[in-house]
């Protein structure tokens, strides 16, 4: 078996690859699992353990995508698999209410302190979808504004762009969502005040709900001022518009709460999905008890799922969360902290045009230098190129980030100082080598 940072072979994963083409589109089931924006193929994985991925040549990685989020914990952490196992002996899913789900549901509500009232899904996209319906349906209107650079899944209504730098209507982000769809979609930039007041003057009776992460951080790590968010809640408010605050990503990443507690601004629904499955699919959203009665069964906003609340879903949440004690969030800021400090004289020393963006265990290799961005557009149009000679370099050396400029690394309690000194001792070298 390969060691870390020996000369990668990976035979086996390009036999698999060239064989997945026949079957599934481009080889995979997730569009950014292709490494097409770093030029390369997918790696297939064979286990995972802690920090460490296995692949099928038996090459061993050090892993900081964790799943795109939901590993908190690293991978198949010890006491979640002994709780799946547990669960799983008494089935696999009821279709019936279990005490998983109210177990499940309290911790979050914990957390979430503006919900009352849970719903599960299975998908960070279900709860965001789900969310923007409920929203329409509590306040009997169709328009939505979102943020150019925000992910919310694949929704249809928020799978839209926006002209640059203008407040605007939205152009649908991929053929098969229909005009009318996106039609009631408005679309402001990131941290622009004026262009939401904008679109309240235009719009204001008409908008059910402004749409954003918090923390934007599918598109790099876009940390927003504190003021535009509460400006948002404002506006929201003078309107009678919902704030929906889509927290897939950065819910439960935080010691002191929420995103939207660390900002001091309260939603009145917040998606989740991610860390609350802890790598089993669960998504989740909630607001105050007369939002949520608007539901089905009680109310008449209709939403089901046939999984929703699976026993082993929520098992794994819970043990998650249960994990998440004080000296969890703490390990995972020190291991943040480390990176940062680390990593700056190697980024100094080379002059490269890269920055680190971190908040806890959240961080992105932005492209550029100076100030990081705080809008999509603020991101150098070359940032492709830019990441995916240092992606490539710290993969042969064994060190796995995400195939994509635009996408974050993840810091899981269970990586070690040694892995974090690892990676930057790495870049290191990497950068010496693009010279
Ligand atoms: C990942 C993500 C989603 C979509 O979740 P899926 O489980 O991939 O459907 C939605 N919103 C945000 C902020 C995300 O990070």
């Amino acid at each position: 078996m390969a060691q870390l940072g020996e000369h990668m072979q990976r035979t086996k994963s390009e036999i698999l690859h060239n064989e997945a083409q026949n079957h599934l589109v481009g080889g995979v089931n997730s569009p950014v699992r292709a490494f097409k924006s770093v030029h390369g193929n997918p790696i297939y994985f064979e286990k995972a353990s802690g920090a460490i991925v296995i692949d099928v040549d038996g090459n061993k990685l050090v892993d900081f995508v964790q799943s795109w989020g939901p590993l908190i914990h690293g991978h198949s952490h010890p006491k979640i698999i002994e709780m799946v196992n547990k669960k799983m002996q008494n089935g696999t899913s009821f279709g019936a209410p279990h005490i998983g789900e109210i177990e499940l549901a309290k911790r979050v509500k914990k957390r979430f302190s503006h919900m009352e009232k849970v719903r599960f899904v299975s998908s960070g996209t279900e709860a965001v979808m789900s969310a923007v319906r409920l929203a329409r349906g509590y306040t009997g209107r169709d328009y939505l504004i979102k943020f150019e650079g925000c992910y919310h899944g694949h929704v249809d209504s928020l799978m839209v762009n926006s002209g640059s730098g203008m407040a605007t209507f939205g152009i649908a982000s991929s053929p098969g969502i229909p005009k009318n769809t996106v039609a009631t979609t408005l679309v402001a930039p990131l941290d622009d005040d004026e262009a939401v007041e904008y679109l309240f003057q235009q719009h204001g009776d008409d908008i059910a709900a402004v749409v954003i992460e918090p923390l934007p951080a599918n598109n790099g790590l876009l940390i927003q001022r504190k003021d535009f968010l509460i400006k948002l809640r404002n506006l929201c408010d003078k309107y009678g518009a919902l704030l929906i605050f889509d927290e897939v990503i950065s819910g439960f990443r935080f010691k002191d709460g929420s995103y939207g507690d660390l900002v001091g601004v309260t939603p009145d629904i917040t998606s989740l999905g991610k860390v609350i499955g802890g790598g089993l699919p669960v998504g989740a959203y909630g607001a105050r008890g007369e939002i949520m009665e608007k539901l089905s069964p009680i109310g008449p906003v209709y939403q089901a799922g046939t999984l929703s609340g699976n026993p082993l879903a929520m098992a794994a949440g819970m043990m998650t969360i249960d994990l998440l004690d004080d000296s969890a969030y703490d390990r995972l800021e020190s291991l943040g902290l480390l990176l940062e400090e680390s990593i700056k004289p190697v980024l100094e020393k080379h002059n490269h045009p890269v920055r680190l963006v971190r908040l806890g265990s959240l961080f992105w290799f932005s492209p550029g230098s100076g100030v990081p961005p705080s809008r999509a557009d603020l991101i150098p149009k070359n940032a492709g190129e830019l990441y995916s000679d240092i992606h490539k370099g710290l993969l042969e050396k064994g060190y796995m980030l995400a195939p994509s400029a635009y996408e974050i690394g993840f810091i899981a309690t269970v990586h070690q100082e040694k892995h974090i000194l690892g990676m930057v001792e790495a870049l290191d070298e990497v950068l010496s080598d693009l010279m």
